[in-house]
Formats: C-alpha cells, sequence, structure tokens
C-alpha cells in the first residue's frame, strides 16, 4: 500500500477518513520500477517508461513525508513534525538544577 491510514483530521471536511504517503514504500517501488525499466529497456517505450516512473518516485519520495490526503474530499495538506521534549528529560534538567541551587546554598 502507497497509503496507510492517518490519525489526523481532514482540515477542508473534518473527516476523520484520511490515509498518510508511505515514502520508503514509494522509493522501493521507484527502485523496483527501475529495475523493471533496465530489464525491459529493449522493449521501446515500456522500458523507458519503467524508468521515468520509477526514478520521479524516487525523487518525489522525500517530499511527501507527513503528507496527508482526505479520502472524502481528496485535500492533500502536509503537516509540519513537531519535536517532542521527552518528559524524562525535563524531569532530570529540573533536578540537575535544583541541585546545583542546593550545592551554592551549602557553600
Ligand atoms: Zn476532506
Amino acid at each position: 500500500m502507497i497509503v496507510k491510514e492517518s490519525d489526523y483530521i481532514c482540515p477542508r471536511c473534518n473527516s476523520h477518513n484520511t490515509s498518510q504517503a508511505r515514502p520508503a514504500f514509494i522509493a522501493a517501488s521507484g527502485i523496483i520500477f527501475i529495475g523493471i525499466g533496465a530489464w525491459t529497456f529493449s522493449i521501446p517505450v515500456l522500458g523507458y517508461g519503467f524508468v521515468i516512473a520509477g526514478g520521479i518516485m524516487l525523487l518525489a519520495s522525500p517530499f511527501l513525508r507527513n503528507v496527508h490526503l482526505c479520502n472524502i474530499c481528496k485535500k492533500i495538506w502536509k503537516i509540519k513534525p513537531v519535536k517532542k521534549i521527552p518528559a524524562e528529560k525535563i524531569i532530570d534538567f529540573m533536578e540537575r538544577s535544583q541541585k546545583y541551587k542546593s550545592n551554592k546554598e551549602n557553600d
């Protein structure tokens, strides 16, 4: 499958019936297409067609990260990946700064 089920809600029609692109799958398909193209290169049109299609898929795949599409209204949109800071890191940092403070007070 080129797409998988997405957890995101469509910004246009608020539908939950949305999909997410799978760049790794698209890139792999592109490589397979180029392979078929190379194999059938002696056959006019077909060989070139596969190589070109495979090349486009391979080149486009990195740009398809975080691309979502609505199955209802066919809207395609991109989501900016949110970097999540693990809670443990924040707690660890707070503990460290508190220890530093108490050490200073003791001096
Ligand atoms: Zn929609």
